[in-house]
């Protein structure tokens, strides 16, 4: 459609008859971006820094008349007017810096001119949108209208022609830049602290970078700086991973053979078994939603525990500045605790977040069958056990699934839906309604030990205690996952979610860890007990060094009978990265996941796989299958270990030079 806009701009400007032009569309939205599938395709001319010239050129007022959403592009084409006028349900943004982009159309030049450096640079940096409201108050719009938006738009163009001052180009308005360029280390310490939260990423540092050239360059070398900035990125693997994200997320909600005719049940309100750490996130996550939940716990004892710290939590919050105390008392309003199983009686949804125990989750759920409503969907937070198992205590496993929530519930943004062999198609079309309510990405799966998220921990994990006892360190092993772009590594990880879990799970199967038992018999469970991998200072949140498990670590070291070396970050990696791969082809060949990015989705919002490598499938096809094959061929017949041993999947595809994005199973 650029063609025809920038003929019909190029016309209007030439009419006499034409006073001023306002830019207004049809449908449910202003243009709000471009379109992403075209993105690294030869683009046509006009491009739409043409668009923009031609409107800012027209020599004569010209109004952008924005509804719904005016984002990056599209933003940057209403930047290009003399006037910006909005509904009031308006939003306007440059979200770029989510694709791994920079607004390439003039959008870090033009914006500060209105809003300021500073403004500029949080919206841009950020790619977070703002309200209407706020963007009249910031000088990105200069009227909000609550209705009738393109008559009020030609009245507020009508008036712009018969006004003293002619229409100025956003190019020319230099006034807001002032202080920033009196002031350059300012924004530079502004820049820092933004750049900080987002370690490692290309597009954030190159945002910033533009925004600052529009204070110090003249305005043409700063949208050539910009423009070549642009591209730059855009061919770029780390922009790749993050627009192979963005699909992902949007396919991971289509489920197969499930199709728009199937209707989610109602919600109105929800229950909650356990009031521990799961069960409180949990809580918080429905209250958040607007869902009132009422959260049985086994005794008074727990239930004023758990309440105690969804409080504590709410007023850590509010006291960061992060919620409002109005909105905490309102979601503390929506929870009911008890002990009584039959406040679950009139529940739409049930939650239950109780021990780790297939016996304790079957007595619940056959006492919840007896409770609940008809139509009630039951769910289970389990991490690691048969869904099908627990359903079969119900007299009705189609309305059974799991709702796996990552720790903490309220904050992490992967919802791991379970479909059961049983589950009904509306009981998982309820789940997905449920995950859009309450902001979490979803991701259905089907029923294995771990899922898929825990299932690739588990292969992740397998060679760490073998790390460790070969001459790695907590703090070297973690080092090198941190290089690689996680937030944390695995050990401090483990540190955060509590030793004992995988302790008892171990004991419970007869298995055996050296390093983590030995820690966990000392009663270092991890943050919770102050120690765990690593030491932690009464409140502290990171640990430091601890020389008693670099002890403990040389001694099991010795009993093994094992020469300790320094093990390079290369090694660490291959060892713990590639089994992980392995695992998701075999999730793959299972059918377990329905589709190669849903685990990419899983990885980068369950376990903070680097978002510019984007998630195992796309790092894998990244890489090479072929290497990846001949590596853990390789470990495999340096270790003898079966954790190498190559998924006839992962082994096909790399010999027909395939990736696994281009798998298919007909069965998923
Ligand atoms: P937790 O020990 O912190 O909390 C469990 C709570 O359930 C306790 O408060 C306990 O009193 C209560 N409870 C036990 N039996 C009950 C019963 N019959 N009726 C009512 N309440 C009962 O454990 P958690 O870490 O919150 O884990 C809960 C579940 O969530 C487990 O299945 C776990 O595998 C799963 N999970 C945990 C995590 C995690 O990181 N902690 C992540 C995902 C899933």
């Amino acid at each position: 459609m650029r063609k025809p806009f920038h003929d019909a701009i190029l016309a209007l400007s030439a009419d006499r008859a034409v006073a001023a032009i306002v830019i207004a569309c049809a449908g449910r939205t202003f243009v709000a971006g471009a379109d992403i599938r075209k993105f690294g395709k030869p683009p046509e001319r006009p491009h739409l820094p043409d668009l923009i010239a031609a409107l800012e050129n027209a020599g004569k007022p010209t109004v952008a008349a924005i509804h719904g959403a005016a984002f990056g592009g599209g933003l940057e084409l209403a930047l290009g007017c003399s006037w910006r006028v909005a509904l009031v349900s308006a939003k306007l943004g440059l979200p770029e810096v989510k694709l791994g982009l920079l607004p390439g159309a003039g959008g870090t030049a033009r914006l500060p001119r209105l809003v300021g450096a500073s403004k500029a640079l949080r919206m841009i940096v950020s790619g977070d949108p703002v309200a209407a409201s706020q963007a009249l108050a910031d000088g990105l719009v200069d009227e909000v209208f609550d209705a009738d938006l393109l008559a009020n738009a030609i009245a507020f163009a009508d008036q712009a022609t018969v006004a003293e001052e002619p229409a100025r180009r956003v190019r020319d308005r230099e006034e807001k830049l002032f202080q920033a360029r009196a002031d350059l280390d300012g924004i530079d310490a502004e820049v820092a602290a933004l750049l900080k939260k987002v370690r490692g990423l290309d597009a954030p540092r190159a945002c910033a970078e533009a925004v600052r050239n529009a204070l110090t360059l003249p305005f043409d070398d700063a949208l050539a700086a910009e423009r070549a900035a642009f591209f730059a990125l855009l061919a770029s693997d780390q922009s790749r991973a993050q627009r192979h994200l963005f699909f992902a997320e949007r396919e991971a909600v289509k489920i197969p053979r499930i199709g728009p005719d199937i209707i989610p049940r109602a919600l109105r309100s929800a229950g909650v078994v356990g009031a521990g750490t799961m069960g409180g996130g949990i809580a918080m996550a429905l209250a958040a939603g607007g869902v009132p939940v009422a959260i049985v716990e086994a005794n008074e004892e727990a239930s004023a525990r758990g309440m105690a710290r969804i409080r504590a939590n709410y007023d850590a919050s509010v006291a960061r500045g992060a919620l409002a105390p109005d909105e905490r008392d309102r979601r503390l309003a929506l929870m009911t605790p008890t002990i009584r199983y039959e406040a679950l009686g009139e529940a739409d949804l049930v939650i239950e977040a109780a021990f780790e125990d297939i016996a304790v989750k079957r007595a619940i759920f056959s006492r919840l069958d007896e409770i609940a409503k008809p139509g009630a969907v039951l769910a289970t937070n389990t991490s690691y056990l048969d869904v099908d198992a627990i359903a079969v205590a119900t007299g009705r496993p189609a309305d059974v699934l799991g709702l796996h929530f990552f720790s903490p519930a309220n904050v992490m943004k992967l919802l791991e839906i379970v479909r059961g062999n049983k589950t009904a198609p509306d009981v998982l079309a309820t789940a997905l309604a449920l995950a859009k309510r309450i902001g979490k990405v979803p991701v259905v799966v089907g029923v294995c030990p771990g899922f898929v998220g825990n299932r690739l921990l588990a292969a992740r994990s397998a060679e760490l205690e073998n790390l460790l006892l070969e001459g790695a360190t907590p703090s070297t092993i973690d080092a090198a996952f941190v290089e690689f772009g996680f937030p944390m590594g695995p050990f401090a990880m483990a540190d955060l979610a509590g030793l004992d879990i995988g302790w008892a799970n171990r004991k419970a199967h007869g298995r055996a860890a050296v390093i983590a038992d030995a820690l966990c018999e000392l009663g270092r469970f991890g943050q919770k007990t102050g120690r765990g991998y690593y030491r932690y200072a009464e409140g502290a949140r990171t640990g430091t060094v601890d020389p008693d498990v670099e002890t403990l670590v040389a001694a099991k070291s010795a009993q093994a009978g094992s020469a300790r070396r320094q093990i390079e970050p290369g090694e660490i990696l291959e060892r713990t990265l590639h089994p992980m791969i392995n695992e998701a082809a075999k999730i793959l060949a299972e059918g377990i996941a329905s589709r190669a990015s849903d685990i990419d989705v899983v990885w980068v919002h369950g376990y903070g796989f680097p978002i510019g490598k984007v998630g195992p499938r796309f790092w894998a096809d990244m890489e090479g299958l072929t290497r990846i094959v001949e590596r853990l061929d390789h470990w495999r017949e340096a270790t003898g270990r079966g954790t190498f041993s190559v998924a006839p999947l992962l082994r096909d595809l790399a010999a027909g030079g395939g990736k696994l994005a281009e798998f298919k199973n007909p069965t998923a």
